[in-house]
């Protein structure tokens, strides 16, 4: 048997090779490492705080950059003048020129930690607000299968979280990028946003496509994840994913909007989980194989 196995196993390989037919050989889909995922969480911490205008924010969409081309993405800076700052949104793509779907997350973090009662002037680290989706994000982009990605443009939004404070608006980022008339939009629109806590609970969100919703917390049951992805509808968010809703597209957003720690000084490293942005990567990874072919 082992002998016809190796033969038939040639066989394929050179058929593949002669007809450069074999997809599923040559675009084996990396595993999404949790490890990994952290580690590009920690690197955004290690740049400090990351609100628009401070020394952190600038480092932080010059890595987003060099990573995304390291694994080999095309990246364009969409820039708009705002109030005193500019907005700047990293796009990536790979070879397609209108990709289908877009998977966003919010790079920048929040300059006043107004949840907190002791420190609300204190600017918030967002370890999990903002670090873990752009974790995610770029672990996808090391990860997705060239068969597919061609499909997919990865959005890290600027300005999502400075609503209140000045002039400045929520959601900023995502709104210019979504009238801008230059942007090709897309079919679909995932957001990730607030998805590293190490007590992960992930509720369907009333202002996402119900649709598009019930296809991704049916594909984390399938992985198993029903318990921390759970199907019932609690919330209703006003996040990236709003613009693009009011185009007619079908967008929605995956948060877990229960973490104590929101928009205070003690949402840091301590309170994420590598497991957390696993779940959340491997579900996606695992519904774009699915549904792209
Ligand atoms: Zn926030």
């Amino acid at each position: 048997m082992k002998t016809i196995s190796y033969k038939l196993a040639l066989i394929f390989i050179a058929s593949c090779l002669l007809s450069s037919g074999c997809q599923s050989m040559q675009s084996e889909p990396a595993q999404f490492d949790e490890e990994i995922a952290l580690s590009y969480l920690e690197t955004q911490l290690s740049f400090g705080y990351r609100y628009p205008g401070s020394e952190g924010h600038t480092q932080t969409i010059d890595w987003l950059q060099q990573e995304l081309q390291n694994n080999n993405w095309k990246v364009t800076l969409y820039e708009y003048p705002y109030y005193d700052l500019v907005i700047t949104n990293v796009v990536a793509h790979r070879d397609g020129t209108a990709p289908h779907i877009l998977l966003g997350a919010h790079y920048d973090t929040r300059i006043t930690a107004d949840q907190d009662k002791d420190q609300p002037q204190t600017p918030v680290m967002g370890a999990n607000d903002g670090a873990s989706g752009v974790a995610v994000l770029l672990e996808l982009s090391r990860v997705l299968p060239q068969s597919i990605s061609n499909e997919i443009s990865l959005a890290f939004f600027d300005f999502e979280d400075q609503g209140n404070i000045g002039q400045y608006q929520w959601i900023a980022g995502s709104n210019a990028l979504a009238n801008d008339p230059i942007f090709a939009l897309p079919d679909q629109v995932i957001i990730v946003d607030m998805i590293g806590d190490a007590d992960l609970n992930i509720y369907m969100d009333h202002n996402s496509d119900e649709v598009l919703s019930q296809e991704i917390w049916a594909a984390a049951a399938d992985l198993d994840y029903q318990s921390f992805l759970i199907p019932e509808t609690k919330y209703s968010m006003y996040d990236d994913h709003v613009p693009f809703k009011e185009k007619g597209i079908p967008a929605i957003d995956i948060i877990d909007f229960d973490y104590p720690y929101w928009h205070t000084t003690q949402d840091v490293a301590e309170n994420i989980s590598s497991k957390s942005l696993g779940i959340i990567g491997e579900t996606l990874l695992y519904w774009l194989s699915k549904s792209i072919n």
